[in-house]
């Protein structure tokens, strides 16, 4: 056939789009984990539990004890856009919660088998569904699709299974089921320590030990200490700024000049969600370079508060790295602190090991 002859032109059916859509917002496992986790959390929970299996591929199933949906959302829960925290497109510049446009269970059910378990206080049962591309499908064939009354407790359980089951070649990139579990493990432990009064467990389905189990009245010092060790916990220095004029506030923990490691391990959260900030990590990596032995490198755990207004939220949900108003002079101001700490701390070794 002729070569320069134009094929014509077709719009892609919607299924495909939400699908490419989809495995752009959840690029692994652990990307739907963090939604879900996110979600639980908003949802008011003190205990959100997370059971695993190969790697998330097969199953990823989280439970919390959270506020529950009500059975009159379940028809339009896992279509595109659909939320309970988003009225204008203003409203993003306030937002507290972390969720911020309803795409995740949506993305999720386009690249996985659902299904949610579900029960609000008021409800006098737990109401079960399954979805697929977006919407209710029978869980079984020759089934009704409408959400199935279930026992149940207040709260919502979740299950992913088969992730990427549509997505051949994504699926065989996630051959190494404990890679990815390690993955998962790592945002579970994360979101614990910064979740004080949150218990919080992983593990892989079938085992009886947890990867990790954090309990509901643990400080965050204790969740730091269960999750990565005494050897940590135990050369912790609280960090504490506020600044009026840039509109943030900044708590933390972070390890002063006794610890040392190959490699930095860097909490952060911004408003609550987990982020990354290279700005930050070299700003603070530069610091403790003075404190430390050469190669030597810290724990730092920083929630960080910035006025919403300020913070660019409405990245793609994939960025880790989050845009904030005054990066530098914020993290400036954050390094300062730290250094002021990293000193005290210092001096007062000196001063005990002298006298
Ligand atoms: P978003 O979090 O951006 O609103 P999601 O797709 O993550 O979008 O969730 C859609 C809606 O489903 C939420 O707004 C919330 O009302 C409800 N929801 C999701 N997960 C939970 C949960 N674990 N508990 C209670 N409600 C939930
Ligand atoms: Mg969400």
């Amino acid at each position: 056939s002729d070569r320069r002859e134009p094929k014509p032109i077709k719009a892609l059916d919607v299924t495909v789009v939400n699908r490419i859509a989809a495995g752009e917002i959840i690029q692994r496992p652990a990307n739907a984990l963090k939604e879900l986790i996110e979600n639980s959390i908003d949802a008011g929970s003190t205990s959100i539990d997370v059971v695993v299996k190969e790697g998330g591929v097969k199953l990823l199933q989280i439970t919390d004890n959270g506020c529950g949906i009500r059975k009159e959302d379940m028809e339009i829960l896992c279509e595109r856009f659909t939320t309970s925290k988003l009225q204008k497109f203003d409203d993003l510049s306030s937002i507290a919660t972390y969720g911020f446009r309803g795409e995740a269970l949506a993305s999720i059910s386009h690249i996985a088998h659902v299904t949610i378990t579900t029960k609000t206080a008021e409800s006098p049962c737990a109401w079960r569904a399954t979805y697929s591309d977006g919407k209710l499908v029978p869980a079984k064939p020759g089934q009704s699709a409408d959400p199935k009354p279930v026992a149940g407790k207040t709260g919502t359980q979740i299950t992913a299974e088969d992730l990427f089951y549509n997505v051949p070649t994504r699926r065989r990139a996630f051959r190494n089921a404990n890679d990815e579990y390690m993955r998962l493990l790592d945002v579970v432990q994360r979101y614990a320590v910064h979740s004080a009064g949150i218990s919080m467990s992983c593990k892989r389905h079938g085992d009886t030990a947890y990867g990790c189990s954090t309990v509901q009245r643990a400080t965050t010092k204790d969740n730091i200490r269960q999750i990565y060790g005494a050897s940590v916990a135990g050369e912790l220095l609280s960090v504490e700024v506020k600044d009026e004029g840039l509109a943030f506030k900044v708590e933390g923990l972070v390890t002063n000049a006794n610890y040392h490691v190959k490699k930095t391990t860097m909490l952060l959260f911004i408003n609550h969600r987990l982020v990354e900030s290279t700005s930050l990590k070299r700003g603070l990596e530069q610091i403790y370079a003075t404190f430390l032995p050469k190669g030597g490198h810290p724990f730092i755990y920083l929630s960080l508060e910035i006025e919403p207004s300020r913070v660019d939220v409405n990245v793609h949900p994939t960025k880790r790295e989050v845009n904030f108003l005054y990066e530098e002079e914020i993290v400036e101001c954050i390094c300062q602190a730290v250094d002021a700490k990293l000193r005290e701390a210092d001096s007062s070794r000196r001063f005990e090991v002298q006298t």
